[in-house]
Order: C-alpha cells, then structure tokens, then sequence
C-alpha cells in the first residue's frame, strides 16, 4: 500500500523530525544517518525540518502539541516521530500530558491505520523467549491497528455514582471507521499470505458485534482472502502457542496496542518493532518506533535503534515509493545482526563465544550505514 502521490518521481522530500523525549532523540538521530547514507547512495535529498512535540514541547511552549508542528507535518512527505514522555510530565493532568500529542497528530492527521509488523529475524531466534520449536518455524506478523477510534478517542469522564466517584471510558466504532481498517488489513493481505485473522471481543462487546459484521462485509471483496475471527483472549493466548500460524491481524486500537507489544517480546524486543501509521491516499504518514521514551536508559546511548531505523524504511516504501532503498535498510539491518552485533536489549542466553558483539546505539547504527554502502 503507498500513499504517495503516483506519478511523482522527485528525488527531494521534506521529512518533519519529531525527536520528542528521553530515548527519542538517540534514535532518530541515529536514523537520520543510515537516511543520509540512503540519500547519498541513491542520489535523493532528505531535507529535515526538527519538529517540537511531547514533554519537551510542554517544557519549551507550554502545549504538548504547537500548532506549527502539526501545520509543519501536514505539509511534509512524511514524518518521522521518536518516542514522547517521562517521569517529569507524569503529574500533569491526563489532558496537558505528553501523550497527549500522539492522540493529537493521530487525529489532526487522520491517521486511522497502524501498521505494525513483528518479524522474528533469524539471527535472533535465542532472543525469542518461546520454546526453541515455536522460534525455529519463524514469525512474520503484520498487525493492522485501528488508530483514530476506539476507547482511546471514546467520551469519557467522572461522575457520582452509589458507590462513590466512577471513572468511564467509551468503546465506539461506526461502520465507516471499520470499514476502512479492513480494507486497509485485507490490502496488505494481498501482498503476503492472503490470511486475514480479525480480533474482537463479540461475545461480550456490542461495538466489537458490528466490528465482525463489518469485516464479513468487507471481506466479500476479497475471496482470495481466508479470514478467520479470534476473540482477544484467545489471540494473546494463540500469539504465544503458535505465532507462525498469523499473517495479518486486524483489531480496534486497544486490543492492537496491547497484542502488538505482545509480539514485540516474542519477536526479541520492543527495539525491534517499527510501525508506520498512515491515513488517506496521499497525505503524510507518521513513523515510529512502537517503543516509548525509555526514561531508564535516555542519555545512555544503548538504546536499539533499529526499530526506528526500520520505521525509516517502511516510509521510504509506503510514503516516498523508494522500494529499492527501503529493502537496502531491511538487508542492512539482517545483515549487522548476522555479523553478531546487538545493542543490550537483543541479547538473550547468547554467549560471547556465539559471536556476540554488544555495541551501543550510534555504533549499530554506523554499522547499518557502512553495510548499506557496503563497508565492512
Ligand atoms: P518504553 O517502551 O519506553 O520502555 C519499556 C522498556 O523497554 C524499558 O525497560 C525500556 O528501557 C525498554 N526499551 C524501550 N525501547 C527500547 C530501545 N529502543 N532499546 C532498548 N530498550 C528499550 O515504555 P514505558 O516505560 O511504559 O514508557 C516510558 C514513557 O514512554 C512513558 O512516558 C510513556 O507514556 C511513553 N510512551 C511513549 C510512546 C510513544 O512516544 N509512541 C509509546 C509508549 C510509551
């Protein structure tokens, strides 16, 4: 699925950097120099242009999310976002809160689709905690998140109730708002294993009821597609038991949000995982690490940068239609793991005899740089 314009074969694009907090500005500035790399090797002009949003915003303009920083995406290729927030904005109200820029360019943006793709990488099977077996028959899952609806954009609030103040939050999906996601899941089905798996909550929810009416309807279009239903207990149960039976996953953006870090451990570690979010045809798509700001490791330089570095590649492919350049980063990065170098989080029961070389995160991603233009 692209979302860039067709017909537009220009080499120079504006990339909207949004570093945002703690680990997020490591890896985005390691990301921009396997970008650079890429640019140079295949004669394109990335112009960045440093963005403000999350605690650092806060900090800076008193708003999680300046309206110059969404009326600056808005007129980008792409944009590519770090990670947001921390301890030192954790006491603010729900509303002025860090996070709260995430929801904000979500929904300023209309990016209703998150794309997460959770790929066991050979060279890290003994990073999978898994038994041996389940890692050996591989994982490669794509999950489809909803983004823009949901509880997390539901009416909520405080009210008295007999048993004293209560706290609610909404489940709501409309027709359309599925529709779309579906669409979006039985697409990218097309162009792998053409198995769609759609998880709900139907026997309890009455949002997750319309939810499978929906994608029955949907899948109607596509009978190349098999399309099974699993309820969200079940999939977190199934992810475990056995992760290579999935293809593409589709869920609300709850059961996404919590699934899709599910598979982040099971596929090594939450550095690893990129996602793209993407919206209508032709409007800018957001990428990030599925990752947070790591405030326990910020300023360290150990963290895994290649989740953002993968996040790069899937805008290359699905916002700037550069293929090529997007499979050179995903070879890149196979290529610096079977080479045995691992930032801290990838290292698993290996030992220093495998090989093994524990490198920070500039290093790792000087290494996928140098395999890019082909330096050893
Ligand atoms: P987290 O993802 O930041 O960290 C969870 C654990 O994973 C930590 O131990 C961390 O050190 C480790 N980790 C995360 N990314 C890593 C990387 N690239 N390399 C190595 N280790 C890595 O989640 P959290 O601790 O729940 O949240 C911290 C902050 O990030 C909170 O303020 C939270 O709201 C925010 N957050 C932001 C985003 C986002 O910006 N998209 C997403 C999730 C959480």
């Amino acid at each position: 699925m692209k979302t860039f314009k067709e017909g537009n074969y220009m080499s120079k694009f504006r990339i909207a950097v949004i570093p945002g907090d703690g680990i997020g500005p490591e890896v985005s500035n390691a990301s921009r120099e396997v970008l650079d790399a890429v640019a140079v090797k295949y004669g394109h002009s990335f112009i960045y242009e440093e963005l403000l949003a999350g605690g650092i915003a806060i900090d800076v303009t008193g708003t999680p999310l300046p309206k110059s920083t969404v009326a600056a995406c808005r007129s980008s290729d792409a944009v590519l976002l770090g990670a947001v927030g921390g301890p030192k904005w954790d006491t603010l109200p729900g509303d002025q809160r860090p996070e709260r820029a995430l929801l904000g360019l979500r929904s300023e943006l209309g990016l209703f689709a998150n794309i997460r793709p959770a790929v066991l990488h050979p060279a890290l099977a003994s990073a999978c905690p898994l038994h041996p077996d389940t890692a050996a028959k591989g994982i490669d899952i794509c999950f489809v998140r909803e983004l823009t609806g949901g509880m997390y954009f539901g009416e909520r609030g405080r009210r008295q109730s007999a048993g004293g103040e209560e706290a609610y939050d909404t489940e709501a999906y409309n027709v359309e708002e599925v529709k779309r996601i579906a669409h979006t899941a039985f697409k990218i089905a097309m162009g792998r294993k053409k198995h769609v798996t759609s998880v709900d909550k139907a026997n309890v929810l009455e949002s997750s009821r319309l939810w499978r009416e929906v994608v029955l309807d949907v899948a109607k279009e596509y009978p190349e597609v098999e399309l099974d239903h699993m309820y969200v207990d079940n999939a977190s149960m199934q992810l475990i038991k056995r992760p290579g039976d999935f293809d593409v996953v589709v869920t609300s953006n709850m059961f996404g949000d919590i699934l899709s870090d599910e598979a982040a451990m099971i596929t090594g570690s939450i550095g690893m995982l990129p996602s793209a979010s993407l919206g209508a045809e032709g409007t800018p798509g957001m990428y990030e690490p599925i990752h947070g700001s790591a405030p326990d490791i910020a300023g360290k330089h150990i963290a895994n940068p290649l989740a953002t570095i993968l996040s790069c590649a899937m805008m290359l492919r699905m916002s700037l239609g550069l293929e090529r350049e997007a499979e050179d980063i995903e070879t890149a990065v196979a290529d610096v793991l079977s080479q045995g170098y691992r930032t801290a989080d990838i290292v698993y029961g290996e030992r220093s005899d495998d090989n093994v070389m524990v490198i920070g995160t500039f290093e790792m991603s000087g290494k996928v740089k140098k395999s890019l233009i082909g330096i050893k």
